[in-house]
Order: C-alpha cells, then sequence, then structure tokens
C-alpha cells in the first residue's frame, strides 16, 4: 500500500506503525500529545505515572518486532530482577513461582521509559513519521475510509489521504461517534464498571532497607469489603514505584501519612519498610478508572473497509492484571498476520477484527471474571461463568501447590497461553488430583 495512517502514537500505535512499515511505503503517525520524547509521564497517557508491569508475552513480542530490545532496555536502566527478589502473595501467604525458563525473562521499568524506548525505536524506521496534532474526522469514499481529517499543532485543518488508517487513540477513542456522525454503523460498547483506585509513589532504592525486585500483594479483608491491591517494583534509576489500590468508596489519596499506612497495614513488611523509611521521590499520584470496556467492531455488520482499530481503542481493562500493553502489541502481531494474508484492502479487514476478538476475549475473560467477584460489581454475568469460575478457582488453588498446574495457570495470567488451556484435561485431573489430595486428613 502506498500510505498507512495511524491515530495515537502510545503502544498500541507505535506498534501498528511498526508492523505497518513492512508493507506501506509510507506509514504517518499523528498524535496531539506535543511532549518531546522523554521517560517522563506525558498528558496523553494521564495513566502513566501509575505501575506498568509488561507481562511476558507483551515482552517476546516486543524482542519480536526490535530485535534486541530487551539487551538495550536493560543497558538503559531496565531491571530484570532475580527469580528470588519476586514475590507474590495473597492475604499475606507467599504463593509459589513457577520456574523462570517457563514464563521467559521478566521486563521491569516505568511506563514512560518503556514507551520512550518503543518510540525511539519505531521513529528510527526511514518509511514512518511521526506529526504533531489532534485527529479529528476520518472520511470515506463509498464503502471504505480514504483520509483523515486532522488539526496539526501548528497549521490549518488538513486532510490527508490514506489505504489504511488505524486508530488507536486509546479507550476515549471518538471513532465510534465518527462513524455514527457519517451514518455508518457503531460498535455496541461493553462495560463493567470495577471503579477502581490506584495511587502511587516513587522511592530512591535503597538495599538496606530491602532487596525487592517485584512484590505483588493482594488482601482480601472478606465480609463483603473488596480486596487491596499492592505493589513494588524496582524500576530504572535505582528507583522503587510503589502501588497502592482500592476499589469503590475505598480510595488511597495523595496524602503521604495515608499511603505509608496503608504500605504498613495491609500488605507485608516490606511495602511498609520502604514507604516509612525509603525517600520518597516527587508526589503520590493517584488515578480512578471507573470501568473494563471493550467495543466489539468485530460484531459490526458493515465495517468500513481500510479500516483498523488497536490498543484500548477496542478494549481496555482492569489494569491490575496488567494486560492493556500486552494486549497492544499482540494486537500488531494480529494486524502483521492480517496483512501477510494478502488482503484486498478494498474490503473490510474481517479477519483482523476476527484475530483481535481472540485476544479481546482471552483478556476480558480472565479480569472480568474474576471483578465478578468484587462485591460492587453485579455483572454482567456471561454464559458459563459458573462452570468457568469454578475450573479457575480450582486451579488458583491447586496452583499453590501442584507445580505443573502453577506453570499453566501463571502461562494464562500473563497472557502466553489461553485461558481454554486450564480446562484441559491434564490439568484439570491434576487440580482435581491435588484437591482431593489436600482435603484428605
Ligand atoms: C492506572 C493504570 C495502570 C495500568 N497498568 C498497566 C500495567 O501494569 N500493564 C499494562 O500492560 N497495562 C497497564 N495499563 C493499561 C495501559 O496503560 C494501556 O492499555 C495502554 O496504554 C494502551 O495503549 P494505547 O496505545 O491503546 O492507548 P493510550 O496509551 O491511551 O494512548 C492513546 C494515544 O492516543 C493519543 N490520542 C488520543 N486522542 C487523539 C487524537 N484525537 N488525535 C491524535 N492523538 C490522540 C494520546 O495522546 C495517546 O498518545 C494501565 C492502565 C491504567 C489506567
Amino acid at each position: 500500500m502506498r500510505r498507512a495512517i495511524v491515530l495515537g502514537a502510545s503502544m498500541a500505535g507505535l506498534m501498528a506503525a511498526r508492523v505497518l512499515s513492512d508493507h506501506a511505503d509510507e506509514v504517518l503517525v499523528i498524535e496531539r500529545d506535543t511532549s518531546e520524547e522523554s521517560s517522563k509521564p506525558r498528558p496523553g497517557v494521564p495513566q502513566g505515572s501509575q505501575v506498568h508491569a509488561l507481562l511476558p508475552s507483551g515482552h517476546a513480542q516486543l524482542d519480536r518486532w526490535f530485535p534486541g530490545f530487551t539487551a538495550e532496555a536493560i543497558a538503559a536502566g531496565a531491571m530484570n530482577p532475580e527469580p528470588e527478589t519476586i514475590r507474590n502473595y495473597v492475604n499475606g501467604v507467599l504463593r509459589p513461582l513457577p520456574p523462570r525458563d517457563s514464563l521467559g525473562k521478566s521486563l521491569v521499568s516505568t511506563r514512560p521509559f518503556l514507551e520512550s524506548l518503543v518510540r525511539r525505536r519505531t521513529l528510527a524506521i526511514g518509511n514512518i513519521r511521526l506529526i504533531h496534532g489532534r485527529a479529528d474526522g476520518i472520511d470515506f469514499t463509498g464503502d471504505r475510509v480514504s483520509a483523515v481529517r486532522y488539526q496539526p499543532t501548528d497549521g490549518p485543518l488538513t486532510t490527508e489521504g490514506a489505504d489504511l488508517v488505524v486508530d488507536a487513540t486509546g479507550r476515549s477513542s471518538r471513532l465510534s461517534d465518527w462513524l455514527g456522525a457519517a451514518g455508518r454503523p457503531q460498535p455496541t460498547m461493553r462495560r463493567m464498571p470495577i471503579k477502581l483506585n490506584y495511587a502511587s509513589a516513587l522511592f530512591k532504592q535503597d538495599p538496606k532497607i530491602s532487596d525487592i525486585g517485584i512484590s505483588i500483594a493482594q488482601n482480601h479483608p472478606g465480609s463483603g469489603q473488596p480486596p487491596r491491591q499492592g505493589g513494588v517494583l524496582a524500576v530504572e534509576g535505582d528507583r522503587w514505584l510503589v502501588l497502592v489500590a482500592g476499589y469503590a468508596d475505598d480510595r488511597p489519596t495523595r496524602d503521604l501519612e495515608d499511603f505509608r499506612k496503608r504500605c504498613r497495614e495491609d500488605f507485608p513488611p516490606a511495602f511498609g519498610q520502604i514507604a516509612d523509611h525509603g525517600e520518597l521521590i516527587g508526589d503520590v499520584v493517584t488515578y480512578h478508572q471507573a470501568d473494563s470496556r471493550r467495543r466489539d467492531y468485530d460484531q459490526l455488520e458493515r465495517i468500513p473497509a481500510g479500516l483498523i482499530v488497536a490498543g484500548d481503542a477496542v478494549a481496555s481493562f482492569n489494569p491490575v492484571y496488567g494486560q492493556g500493553m500486552t494486549s497492544a502489541t499482540l494486537h500488531a502481531s494480529c494486524l502483521s498476520a492480517y496483512l501477510r494474508s494478502g488482503p484486498s484492502l478494498d474490503e473490510p479487514a474481517r479477519a483482523y477484527f476476527d484475530e483481535v476478538r481472540v485476544v479481546v476475549d482471552a483478556a476480558w475473560q480472565v479480569s472480568t471474571f474474576a471483578d465478578l467477584e468484587l462485591p460492587h460489581v453485579d455483572g454482567p454475568y456471561p454464559r458459563g461463568y459458573r462452570l468457568v469460575k469454578w475450573i479457575s478457582g480450582l486451579v488458583f488453588q491447586a496452583a499453590a501447590g501442584d507445580p505443573r498446574v502453577n506453570v499453566q495457570f501463571n502461562r494464562v495470567t500473563t497472557m502466553l497461553d489461553h485461558p481454554s488451556a486450564l480446562a484441559r484435561p491434564q490439568t484439570l485431573l491434576r487440580a482435581l488430583r491435588w484437591k482431593l489430595l489436600a482435603s484428605t486428613p
């Protein structure tokens, strides 16, 4: 194709641009945020100050599209923690970790740092060009998208023709409104109201306080109270990024004392030691996400040709499961599979949307099925909910005692395997055997 245009230069847009550079003479990326490339949070990605974990599946995709990415990231300061410094607690009880080679390496950093590396690698490709401006709409020729309208930062409203347009403008994407305004069918938006509240703060690392590389903790107070989540990540610049999170009316504030109290009282001792004795860098930053949401473009009777949607613009999940950036990389992989199949760009990209649905369904199942357990979430309950809940509950319990079930469970939660892998006979039988033995006195 001659020209592809990508709207949004965050994780999904940059990954899509990387894939498109193999198939188009020219790729234009239109981004409204004019921040210079930097490893500091930027206004266009307001969640950037919060803890962002890259799951192993996303990590593998970054190495696939940008050979040598891991080595470069580590050389630039990203952490690759030793297994003995990684901990996962539920109600203060340490859960066993699967062997490292079953999941691949970990790459830990702040979100802006990771995005800046992806951006640098993407924009170094000769046929990709970044334009600063706000996308304002799309134009059609017959049944296909043929151009993008945008307001450049330093010029008049412009219309640019394209053979393919990718919407990667995030969860507040206006594409559906643009389709509606043009009299085209709009996708249904499904929402689950999770009401999640985050607060994160950076501390200077100090080996006298702790050796933590990654620590994740969930605390379930029971009796109808929502759980609290915490996380400590050792990130670039010899810092710890510490997270405390609650649901519904349980809102961590920007007050340092509130932050410290939560670290001390809700999570394992290292959280409190870091928050109480570590040197704070900057402020406590809060973030609220009202819902998980997905837009079912694949269900549209008529999708315009020449249109792709990727990343949070398709689906955005409860961030505690860390699926967003990895989903964006997998959508890029779907785009690559679609383009390599030699499609006619004058036909709707159904094959792309069908593949993306598999990725979205998998992530949606893992996060929303778990979220249906939250006391303030009362649906929507999908078909087969009880059965899937029973299977995942069984596997979750057995994972604490059976190493092979543990590997399978972790491969699903890190998006290396599809959730249906939990229902494979060999996994189910091992989990059942474990339950039987565990209940025998
Ligand atoms: C609190 C929180 C914690 C999270 N933690 C994790 C985690 O641990 N792991 C993980 O993988 N994911 C996490 N996520 C999710 C992750 O942030 C998103 O999934 C990811 O950023 C999606 O990337 P995206 O490119 O689709 O969208 P975004 O990152 O939202 O980027 C959209 C881009 O489009 C640009 N844009 C918007 N409108 C326009 C326009 N009209 N014209 C031009 N440009 C436009 C924006 O400036 C921005 O650059 C978290 C999210 C939140 C809220």
